[in-house]
């Protein structure tokens, strides 16, 4: 159970979301309930200077956190910790990695496809942003109906469970509006995760040649090259080689590999540049 794939578990049992939304639902609300009878005061008074500073090292966190996730989701942290890591990031980046894991193993087997990737990317990044925030929670359903059957039952049972995510998300929300308190919540801790949000769809879109594609035929994953790509490969362990993490998606650090790969094979063209 610790060490189970979110996906795996999904596909063999069909109230499995429902009741991975419900278990957190609970965490929150006993967590919520332990604050109320304790007279619990939040940690963090404010507003203070000092969050100023905190805002780019915690944002810095919450995009390492996301990248963290996506490695979990491929098993490619050690096999011991992938599910205990990935759970507990995605609390921390709200969005929880049940979630994480479905929608980004169906981003691999329809990468681009306009319909089927759950975020498909569009030659506007803003329309990709739109689109994506949008559209994500219909691509669950639509797993859903992929793995256990497009019938009204089975509409009903996603509405219901689609009211119990909302609902964990509140609860989620409100404890950590009452740990950290109003002031640093409120300034810090709700834009640092929609901009590592807003990061994660523009890489994304970038690496799936969304600057350079016009028209959706050029959208597909590329490894990119540009100085700002490379500095970004330095920071957060190789995501912009990201056709190499399509076509060897198991790999830590991907431009590590990229970069070994173009050592030994300089000229060849499938390992395509971009700006
Ligand atoms: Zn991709
Ligand atoms: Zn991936």
């Amino acid at each position: 159970m610790l060490t189970a794939h979110p996906i795996a578990q999904f596909r063999k049992n069909p109230r499995f979301y429902l009741m991975y939304d419900g278990f957190w639902f609970v965490v929150c609300a006993a967590v919520l309930l332990t604050f109320w009878l304790t007279g619990f005061t939040p940690l963090i008074d404010g507003p203070s200077w000092w969050f100023a500073p905190v805002f780019p090292v915690l944002l810095f966190c919450l995009i390492w956190a996301h990248l963290l996730i996506h490695n979990a989701t491929h098993g490619s942290l050690p096999r011991a910790i992938n599910r205990i890591a990935g759970e507990l990031l995605g609390i921390l980046v709200i969005v929880r990695f049940a979630s994480w894991d479905i929608v980004h193993m169906r981003h691999h087997k329809y990468s681009d496809d306009r319909v089927l990737d759950p975020h498909p990317n569009f030659p506007s990044f803003w329309k990709t942003v739109f689109h994506t925030i949008v559209h994500v929670e219909k691509q669950l359903f639509q797993q859903y109906y992929d793995v256990w059957g497009d019938t009204p039952e089975n509409h009903g049972r996603e509405r219901r469970r689609a009211w119990m995510s909302y609902g964990t998300n509140v609860v989620l929300l409100a404890t950590w509006f009452w740990l950290l308190g109003p002031a640093f919540f409120v300034l810090v801790f709700i834009p640092c995760n929609a901009l590592a949000g807003l990061f994660v769809i523009h890489f994304n879109w970038s690496t799936h040649n969304g600057e350079a594609g016009k028209t959706f035929e050029e959208l597909h994953p590329v490894n990119l090259t540009g100085p700002w790509y490379r500095l970004g490969n330095k920071l957060f362990c190789g995501i912009y080689a990201h056709k190499m993490h399509h076509d060897r998606p198991t790999l830590f650090n991907p431009a590590t590999a990229l970069a070994a790969e173009l050592a030994q094979h300089p000229a060849d063209p499938s390992h395509q540049q971009a700006a």
